[in-house]
């Protein structure tokens, strides 16, 4: 799972960062508002964190004008006492949760695990993700079928994850390598290509009916074998 942190207090941010890699995410951290909304618009994130007050735009401004292009990101807003307006005008223009400063990360983290449940509307029970006849195990990098299961390297598990959650949508070379590897990575398409293969292996190993179809020229979904029409 993959966070997006907009906040430009540095004393909040660096001990959230650390808890939430901690309890397994993987966080990208913005100061200021400009550079929060670029990352936001990327579409690789799972749940976006966004403080209100930033420098450049604020976080009310953010979602606005990313919810005019992806309304289905979860976002929790990260409010400070006094900030009522903001936190309802927040909850308008399409927040999907908020927490008020200081918040126990306790909380944060059941808000969040709530958030992309609503959004994935995937069977999640212990962080496993279900799909057709699979389930992935990303807390012990598994994949099963219904009669076989097989280990996964980290990358492997986070390309899998990030195509069951974002099915039935097809996903570029360049979404992936900016989830996986990150904005500032050298990866090229056939780190994607290679893993992709990597996946497709293991999914007949196990004899499972889900495939990684390859959309010539956009990019790669999940099939799940049951649906003539995937295609
Ligand atoms: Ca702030």
């Amino acid at each position: 799972m993959k966070i997006l942190l907009v906040e430009d207090e540095k004393f909040l941010a660096d001990p959230l960062i650390a808890i939430l890699k901690k309890n397994n995410y993987s966080v990208d951290h913005c100061f200021d508002g400009e550079s929060g909304l670029d990352h936001a618009l990327s579409n690789i994130y799972d749940v976006i964190l966004l403080d209100i007050m930033l420098p450049k735009l604020s976080g009310v401004e953010i979602l606005k004008k990313l919810r005019k292009i992806d309304k289905l990101t979860p976002v929790i807003m990260l409010t400070a006492r006094g900030e009522v307006p903001d936190k309802i005008a927040g909850l308008d223009w399409g927040a999907d949760d908020y927490v008020s400063k200081p918040f126990s990360t306790d909380e944060l983290l059941a808000r969040i695990r709530a958030v992309t449940r609503r959004k994935n509307k995937i069977i999640a029970q212990n962080d496993e993700l279900v799909f057709a006849d699979l389930t992935l195990s990303p807390s012990v990098l598994r994949l099963s079928s219904s009669s076989a299961y097989i280990s996964l390297t980290l990358k492997e598990c986070q390309l899998m994850e990030y195509l069951i959650t974002n099915s039935p949508m097809i996903i570029s070379k360049e979404k992936i390598i900016d989830r996986i590897w990150g904005f500032d990575s050298e990866a090229e398409d056939n780190h994607v290509e290679v893993y992709i293969s990597f996946l497709r292996k293991k999914l007949l190993h196990i004899n499972s009916k889900v495939s990684i179809v390859t959309v010539r020229g956009v990019g790669y979904k999940l099939c799940s074998g049951d649906l003539e029409t995937d295609f």
